[in-house]
């Protein structure tokens, strides 16, 4: 497998709750190296924009009123198969079904307020990068 770059978000349940740096921790210490990384307040804009594909869900609106209702910190990770890598530590994205010692088992509030994001493939992941991020910014 090669090295492969994603993004991740870090929601505002976890930010709410003073927990960057744990879930911070928990990515580096699966491997994963943060590339980039910053702390924005979305634009409503953004959020619909960012979760476009899931904007015929009936979750659509609270998502985006949720993504925008506080601070959020994204992030490029870069590492072997870091796709799949990412989306493992994350675990499910309902806490209720996800393994022991993954980011939403330990901190997420429920399927909504479920702590972090993360691309799904290589190619969304190129997308989103790109959505939040310059090419300078991705700075090693
Ligand atoms: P993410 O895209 O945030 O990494 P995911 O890929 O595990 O999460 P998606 O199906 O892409 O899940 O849903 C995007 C986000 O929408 C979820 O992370 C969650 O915050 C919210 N969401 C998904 N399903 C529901 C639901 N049934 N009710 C409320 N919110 C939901
Ligand atoms: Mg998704």
């Amino acid at each position: 497998m090669a090295i492969q770059r994603t993004f991740s978000i870090i929601k505002p349940d976890a930010t709410a709750r003073n927990q960057t740096g744990v879930i911070a921790a928990k990515l580096e210490e699966a491997g994963l190296r943060i590339i980039a990384s910053k702390r924005i307040r979305m634009s409503r804009e953004q959020a619909e924009g960012f979760y476009g594909v899931h904007k015929e869900r009936p979750f659509f609106g609270d998502l985006v009123a949720f993504m925008t209702s506080g601070p959020v910190v994204v992030q490029v990770l870069e590492g072997e198969d870091a796709v799949a890598k990412n989306r493992e530590v994350m675990g499910a994205t309902n806490p209720t079904e996800a393994a022991e010692g993954t980011i939403r088992k330990l901190f997420a509030e429920n399927i909504e307020r479920n702590s972090v994001h993360g691309s799904d493939a290589p190619e969304t992941a190129a997308e989103e990068i790109k959505f939040f991020f310059t090419d300078a910014e991705l700075v090693g």
